[in-house]
């Protein structure tokens, strides 16, 4: 085959389709090969012509079904073989998506590639649950935090910077490690009454909203009995979610 192989890193955004870039949609329309994450939503694979080959590599926490370096592997030799690979990844490739690392992968293969932005968790649970990430007076200042660390590694986080109550708190991978999450924010001086979500599926017809407290939230979101993928918001903006809803209502 002389036809050289790229891959395109490409965000999937959050769930709802119609939040796919226009280079999003028209690459996968021009793709040989999809090599696509669970957290893709059906309704972004619907976009997939039926003659494009697909290769399903998804991860949850967890449950580790293609480990990362076989997912690499995947994708060099698929480009290797002369293919246009979409490498389609939920939210955006390179938050908290291994996106870097497939890139760095590339690199070292020489192999030619692009990386798409696509709407991270953050933004799209954020507009589709009432929450600015910033608003004057109550957060000038978002911070991106992971919950979830490799190997049972201990929390080691800045919790003295992390807890600040004039900023916005977001948790990605935040279930397993809420409890201790939160038990960290409280000892760091957050107020235990300081207002937090948790958003499930957001942006999609299934979302879930809980708005309460941080001293609540763990019991809550049990309550609820919330599953992955749930974005964990913290922080005064978080007051604003009832006034400024315009989509939980709109599914109820
Ligand atoms: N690259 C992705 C994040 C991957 S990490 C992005 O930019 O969004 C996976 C975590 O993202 C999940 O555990 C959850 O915390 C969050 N997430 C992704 N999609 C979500 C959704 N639709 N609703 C709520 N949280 C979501």
């Amino acid at each position: 085959m002389n036809k050289k192989g790229f891959v395109s890193l490409v965000g999937a955004g959050p769930g709802d389709a119609d939040l796919m870039t226009v280079k999003a949609v028209r690459l996968l329309q021009q793709a040989d090969v999809v090599v696509y994450d669970r957290l893709v939503s059906a309704d972004i694979l619907n976009l997939i012509p039926t003659t494009v080959d697909r290769i399903a590599v998804g991860k949850e926490v967890g449950k580790h079904c293609v480990p990362q370096e076989q997912i690499n592997e995947i994708i060099v030799n698929q480009a290797k073989s002369g293919l246009q690979v979409v490498r389609l990844k939920g939210g955006d490739p390179y938050m908290f998506g291994r996106g870097g690392e497939e890139a760095l992968t590339l690199k070292k293969h020489h192999i030619p590639f692009e990386v798409v932005p696509g709407i991270t968790a953050a933004s799209g649970c954020s507009s589709y649950s009432g929450i600015p990430l910033t608003h004057r007076g109550m957060s000038r200042r978002v911070q991106f935090i992971t919950g979830h660390f490799n190997n049972d590694e201990p929390l080691n986080l800045n919790w003295k910077l992390i807890a600040d109550p004039d900023s916005t708190l977001v948790i990605y991978m935040g279930l397993l490690n809420l409890p201790l999450v939160v038990d960290s924010l409280i000892d760091a001086g957050l107020s235990a009454s300081t207002p937090a979500a948790a958003v499930q599926n957001g942006t999609t017809n299934s979302q879930q909203r809980v708005i309460t407290t941080l001293a609540q939230l763990n019991d809550e979101i049990q309550q609820k009995q919330m599953k992955a993928p749930v974005i964990i918001i913290i922080g005064k903006v978080v007051s604003l979610a009832d006034e400024l809803d315009w989509f939980q209502n709109s599914i109820k």
